[in-house]
């Protein structure tokens, strides 16, 4: 994705309050990231418990949404809805937002399974293993990034009621 600048993300938000909007604290190391390896920005509040947020870029338009961490685990470590990681590489846990507008106030959300740090562009980046004899490893890695963009735009949506 294109570099973004905090006030970029302040006003992305389109289910929070203003106040929590204020609350948010900017991912560490947010100065030095690197955003051609990133297809959406997601991190969790490093000062609020159970609170993360995503920046999805959805067309040109940027949705930043706020998430809470459901309570309760899984039984079995599930996979991601976002990267489809089949390695299953980190924990993911269930996300839920509420939804934009009169919706959301009324206690609608969207839930999703994600990589619990949001790992899917790391993810999605690591070379697919070869499946059988000539398949193109670039090809498939490429496939999985554009997959990956389509699914987060698709939520983002969803939380819109677009
Ligand atoms: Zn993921």
């Amino acid at each position: 994705m294109l570099p973004i600048t905090e006030k970029a993300i302040r006003a992305a938000f389109v289910n929070a309050s203003r106040k929590e909007v204020s609350d948010i604290t900017l991912p560490t190391g947010f100065d030095a990231l690197d955003w051609d390896a990133l297809d959406y920005l997601g991190w969790r509040d490093p000062k609020i418990g159970r609170r993360a947020y995503a920046i999805v870029p959805d067309g040109d338009a940027l949705v930043g949404l706020l998430f809470r961490q459901a309570d309760g685990g899984t039984r079995t470590r599930p996979q991601c809805a976002w990267c489809q990681d089949v390695r299953l590489p980190n924990d993911v846990l269930f996300y839920s937002a509420r939804r934009s507008g009169a919706s959301g106030r009324n206690g609608n959300t969207v839930g999703t399974l994600v990589c619990a740090d949001f790992q899917c562009s790391a993810n999605v980046r690591n070379p697919p293993p070869p499946a059988y004899l000539g398949f193109d490893v670039e090809a498939a890695r490429q496939e999985r990034i554009v997959s990956l963009r389509q699914r987060a735009a698709a939520f983002a949506r969803d939380v819109r009621g677009a």
